[in-house]
């Protein structure tokens, strides 16, 4: 078995596993393209060979979206920055640029994205295409920081798109699930890099609640860690800082990122797995484990860490007005019912956008995400928060663990048709397609 730096992995006999372990796919050949045109040759090869041709990212989605059992297409020749536009603050990268090595450049350069995600272990095409966030006010998803796109539809054709150039295709493919071609590049708005401090502390669940639109309004990216079987929640606030720098000491941010929140967290996982009653004392203590801190330092560094615990995730995104009902909902539901739970829900928001299968579409939305340690049975609890989260007419990541289908998207998303129609146009023999787009958006 051979294991790539992004922690998914190939066998011997050609099977594709994800980052969590949850899903597996037998793709008939895999394929890794230096270049555009070699990846044109290979969608057209594909389609005179009948066979479907799916793109992988870094396999860090819970959902099959990106199995195949055609051809595989690896991302890792097509990385790297392609040019950088100062005057229009913009930086197009290859698609298959990891994000780490994106924010690491682009630092070297003076620049930042905006916001970004929890991790940044993903490429950019990967992350892009199921609408990857972090927590913001007023600035959105990775996408939404998306200004241009160039991919390669089902005929093998180059196509290019901005606001300004084939606009109907920008407002889908920016959030495109792998439907409508591979993303070969793609143009990002930067801005000069710029430091964050981040304020860490422990708060009451209620309180939180209680304080929530507040909380929210005063800072610009919000986020908080309730530990279920209990009522603490840990809390970040990130703000733009004019410094001094003062990042986290490293013996500090060893013990703290690492021993208390990988190490530790991965023993007292491993003790709940086995014996769950024990995992209520275990959040209890987990809750309290990590004390206040404040520290400041460029944004990838405080928007990210590392997740070394591996999990099983489901996300929704629910009208912000609605998330201290769906909370209070999911809270009442854990305290009665017999679910052992050892990881925090995580809760995160997000301005409306304008792409059309955003899961922050048109509103403003809070997303609350459920997690349980990989290898423990999770399907109990994710179809008990489902029912909450659908109730409040979530619309589930397209890259983590859900049972929605065309149907349930057709009705919480007011665009579907419109992605569905783009779909039929640049994907009429459905060359991209596979048993997750079948359910989603339908055959
Ligand atoms: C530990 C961990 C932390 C995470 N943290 C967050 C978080 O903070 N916020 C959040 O929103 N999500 C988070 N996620 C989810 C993750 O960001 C998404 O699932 C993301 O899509 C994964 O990117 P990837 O590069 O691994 O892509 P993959 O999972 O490999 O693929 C995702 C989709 O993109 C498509 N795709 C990939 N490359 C291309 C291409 N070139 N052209 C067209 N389609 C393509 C694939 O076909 C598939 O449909 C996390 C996941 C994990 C495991």
């Amino acid at each position: 078995m051979s294991s790539t730096a992004s922690g998914t992995t190939s066998t011997s006999s050609g099977t594709w596993r994800n980052w969590a372990g949850n899903v597996t796919a037998r793709p008939v050949c895999e394929v890794t393209p230096a270049s555009v045109e070699e990846l044109s040759a290979a969608v057209r090869k594909a389609a005179e060979d009948g066979l479907r041709v799916k793109a992988v990212g870094t396999g860090h989605s819970f959902t099959a979206a990106a199995a195949t059992d055609g051809v595989l297409i690896r991302p890792q020749l097509l990385t790297g920055i392609r040019g950088i536009d100062r005057e229009a603050m913009t930086v197009t990268v290859e698609a298959g640029t990891p994000l780490k090595r994106l924010n690491v450049a682009l630092a070297r350069e003076g620049l930042s994205l905006t916001n970004m995600g929890d991790i940044m272990e993903q490429t950019v095409s990967g992350a892009t295409s199921t609408g990857t966030h972090g927590t913001g006010r007023e600035s959105g998803s990775i996408a939404a920081q998306i200004r241009g796109i160039e991919l390669v539809t089902a005929d093998g054709s180059v196509l290019t798109c901005s606001e300004k150039d084939n606009p109907e295709v920008f407002a889908a493919a920016r959030i495109g699930i792998g439907a409508l071609g591979i993303v070969t590049a793609v143009t990002l708005a930067v801005e000069p890099l710029f430091l964050l401090t981040a304020r860490e502390e422990p708060m009451a669940f209620d309180r939180v609640l209680a304080e929530f639109d507040e909380l929210w309004a005063e800072n610009e990216h919000f986020e908080f860690y309730w530990f279920p079987h209990t009522g603490n929640t840990n809390t970040k606030r990130n703000n733009r800082s004019a410094g001094p720098e003062k990042p986290v000491p490293p013996l500090s941010g060893w013990f703290e990122d690492e021993f208390l929140s990988n190490g530790v967290f991965q023993v007292a996982n491993w003790v709940g797995r086995a014996v769950p009653a024990t995992v209520p004392t275990i959040a209890r203590i987990s809750s309290r484990a990590l004390s206040a801190r404040t520290y400041t330092d460029i944004p990838y560094k405080v928007f990210t860490s590392p997740r070394r615990v591996r999990f099983v995730e489901m996300e929704y995104a629910v009208p912000r007005a609605a998330l201290v009902d769906t909370l209070r909902e999911l809270k009442a539901m854990v305290d009665r019912s017999p679910l052992r739970v050892s990881f925090p829900v995580e809760v995160r928001t997000a301005p409306a956008d304008d792409i059309t299968l955003s899961t922050a579409s048109g509103r403003d939305s809070a997303y609350v995400a459920v997690h349980m340690f990989r290898g423990t049975p999770y399907r109990a609890y994710f179809t008990a928060a489902e029912r909450i989260f659908t109730a409040h007419e979530g619309r589930p990541h397209w890259g983590k663990v859900h049972t929605r289908d065309a149907e349930y998207f057709s009705r919480v998303y007011p665009r579907f048709g419109e992605f569905t129609a783009l779909r039929d146009r640049l994907d009429p023999d459905r060359r991209f397609q596979n048993d997750y787009l079948r359910r989603v958006l339908g055959s």
